[in-house]
């Protein structure tokens, strides 16, 4: 048995525990905590719960185990403290941690809660190698733990992409479940593109830049993430993962979870390197990374060329594309400096790739009205007609998640503040309800705004 595990609780929404195929993360392979299990010496092992819900037995640790670790999201928060207070029972000798994006946030919270040793609040690699070999210290970056009754917060510190060990997908127990599901499944729930034949193919995750490409002036109003450099990947280094990943698995299928993929720069690096280092092009591709309208507006005839045969020698089939918005007020206030126009001009460059797109909408943003729902749903169904296939409307109503800008503004209002300002138990499906009633200028009638999230689901 592995002496330490890193474990991924499913999430509840609505009451209902999100595994299987049901779950979002079926198509994404957690690679935040491959990445803390790869760069160990500790053989810790990665257990996704959405997939293998019933790989653990919380009544029956062995006393090998002496650590577990946790990734939290808001989503799974309540899942996570479940699982911890099982163990405490349980397995009373195992020191509990718990890390990912939601600790990210919520840190100060969550350090009171009894069911938890130690907290990373930031990349988790060090962290976790130094934590199990030399026991909690103030030396060790980017974690929170009690001494005494003292709060020890140490130094942050950010990870270098360049030089870590690439995730090592063996210490995913249910690869081989997530396989057989991506060759199977026609319609897929995220990375897989409908009417592809997947046969043979290894689906993989990789990541080629951490934190946010546009600068402070242009954050998204929903977006959770802190402050953070933006280091991208060093593309000698990524060619040579896909390189590798090909002689392991095959072919393969990459989706890239990057904020941003359409950095030029690294792209034609990427480019050189895969030439330089012999990789063969006919074993990968790349089917779902992320795009922004503002990295795919380009006005020069000659350099949109260039650019378009570019993404085609990289292999990328699709791009998810966050449009957010078709009314320029609302766009204004949930993405800055961007317009409609270059939601056009972006849309044309990839679908003169023959790039699919993934076009997604926010609904319920502050200021909605049926009338500007209207226009979001025609223009989807415009996007449609224009790219066919190729175009799959995704949609959500959007919800107010700390510390977002959106967030921020949402604790203005006395009734939500109450409700959701000091408890780091939040559950999603009421926050979304408490976004129509802050927001939606109908707040009384929230089914219009279900009616078109429907109807724009229906386009596809
Ligand atoms: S969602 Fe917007 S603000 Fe957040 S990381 Fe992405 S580009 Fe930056």
């Amino acid at each position: 048995m592995d002496k330490s595990l890193i474990i991924i609780p499913a999430d509840y929404f609505r009451g209902e525990l999100q595994t299987g195929w049901a779950s979002l993360w079926a198509e994404w392979l957690p690679i935040g905590p491959l990445s803390v299990a790869s760069n160990n010496s500790h053989n810790t092992m990665v257990i996704d719960e959405a997939i293998t819900p019933d790989y653990i037995d919380y009544n029956n640790f062995s006393d090998d185990i002496e650590d577990i670790g946790f990734w939290v999201s808001i989503g799974n928060y309540q899942t996570v403290l479940e699982r911890s207070r099982l163990i405490r029972e349980s397995a009373p000798w195992v020191r509990i941690g718990w890390g990912g994006p939601y600790c990210h946030i919520m840190w100060k919270k969550m350090i009171e809660r009894p069911e938890v040793d130690w907290i990373c609040y930031g990349y988790g690699e060090e962290a976790w190698e130094r934590v199990l070999k030399e026991g909690l210290n103030k030396d060790i970056p980017n974690i929170v733990y009690t001494e005494e009754g003292e709060l020890i917060v140490t130094h942050q510190k950010l990870r270098d992409l360049r030089t870590l060990k690439k995730p090592n997908f063996d210490l995913l127990p249910d690869l081989e479940i997530r396989k057989k599901y991506f060759m199977e499944e026609e319609e897929h729930c995220g990375v897989g593109i409908p009417g592809v034949d997947y046969e043979g193919w290894q689906i993989l995750s990789m990541i080629s830049a951490d934190g946010c490409p546009v600068g402070p002036q242009g954050r998204c109003t929903f977006c959770t993430r802190g402050e953070e450099a933006y280091i991208v990947h060093g593309a000698e280094v990524y060619a040579k993962n896909i390189k590798e990943y090909i002689e392991k698995y095959g072919k393969i299928i990459i989706s890239e979870i990057c904020d941003d993929f359409m950095n030029r720069g690294f792209l034609r690096n990427l480019d050189k390197e895969l030439t330089k280092q012999n990789v063969p092009r006919d074993k990968f591709y790349i089917d779902f990374c992320f795009g922004s309208v503002g990295f795919l507006t380009i006005r020069d005839r000659k350099k949109k060329k260039e650019f378009i045969e570019l993404l085609k020698a990289l292999n990328i089939r699709r791009v998810f594309i966050g449009y957010e918005h078709r009314v320029q007020e609302q766009l204004d206030i949930v993405k800055g400096g961007i317009n409609l126009e270059q939601q056009d001009e972006a849309t044309d460059l990839l679908l003169e790739a023959g790039i699919a797109i993934d076009a997604a909408f926010l609904l319920s943003v502050p200021g909605e009205t049926e009338l500007t729902m209207e226009i979001v749903y025609n223009y989807a169904k415009e996007l449609k007609n224009k790219g066919g296939d190729k175009i799959r409307i995704r949609r959500q109503v959007l919800i107010l998640i700390p510390p977002s800008a959106l967030w921020q503004k949402g604790l203005k209002d006395p009734q939500f503040k109450e409700k959701f300002g000091d408890t780091a138990l939040l559950d999603i499906w009421e926050l979304t309800k408490a976004t129509i009633e802050l927001f939606y200028e109908g707040k009384n009638k929230p089914g219009e705004v279900y009616k078109y999230f429907n109807k724009l689901e229906e386009l596809n």
